[in-house]
């Protein structure tokens, strides 16, 4: 069940460090998502395409759709004439992608890059080591309909609150030094996307303009 009071404690953190915060709604149901959209929710999360296109068709025009979790290629069609952000942007192969279907519906896509810097292993994000041969990569594609507004990571899945505020660091030292060296004459990029239920606090105090909160919204 949505939880107004949750909600409402996390939206005024965020207010507190103009964050913004994208509602996570996935595994939710459509009745939940309503009741979020009710107390004035207008970013939602969700990290499958086929639940997403789902729940959209009972829900209100102007949310703004974030993708988080990871998108296959082949998907991309399905979500490129309305998503708001896509977050998971990890492969030069999918900012192809996402080039090619923003074109062809007369759209331009805003992206983050994922980055990937927990301990767990994970097929999913850029690696840091990568992130350099990756920019270069992405500065020889014709991106003019893509906007790559910043930065997405995940801390690790742990209790050390110090491990994660370190991850944190990391991802927002990475953000500044990928801001100044690619995008310094580029204001659209400035989000930077970290922090979830567990973490989100850490995330804000070490620089996050964007959290992505779900299992705490809800009982
Ligand atoms: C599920 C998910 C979240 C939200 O997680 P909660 O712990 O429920 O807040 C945030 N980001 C991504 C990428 C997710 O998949």
């Amino acid at each position: 069940m949505f939880n107004l009071t949750k909600y409402q404690v996390v939206k005024a953190k965020c207010l507190e460090k103009s964050a913004q915060l994208v509602a996570v709604s996935k595994t939710r149901s459509v009745e939940e998502l309503k009741e979020l959209y009710s107390s004035g929710a207008r970013a939602f999360g969700e990290n499958r395409v086929q639940e997403l296109l789902e729940k959209r068709k009972h829900l209100a025009q102007d949310i703004e759709w974030h993708l988080i979790g990871h998108l296959q290629s082949n998907k991309v069609k399905y979500i490129a004439d309305f998503i708001h952000l896509i977050h998971s942007v990890d492969s030069i192969r999918l900012l192809v992608e996402i080039q090619k279907e923003a074109k062809k519906n007369d759209r331009v896509i805003a992206v983050l890059l994922q980055v990937h810097l927990a301990q767990e292993e994970s097929k999913f994000g850029i690696k840091e080591n990568e992130l350099e041969d990756f920019m270069q990569n992405l500065l020889k594609l014709d991106l003019s309909h893509v906007q790559i507004q910043g930065m997405m990571t995940m801390a690790s899945f742990t209790d050390d609150k110090e491990q994660i505020r370190s991850e944190f660091k990391k991802g927002k030292q990475l953000f500044t030094r990928i801001r100044t060296k690619y995008f310094a004459m580029d204001s659209a990029f400035n989000i930077l996307s970290m922090g979830m239920s567990g973490d989100y606090e850490i995330a804000l105090e070490e620089g996050s303009t964007m959290i992505r909160v779900g299992s705490l919204l809800f009982d």
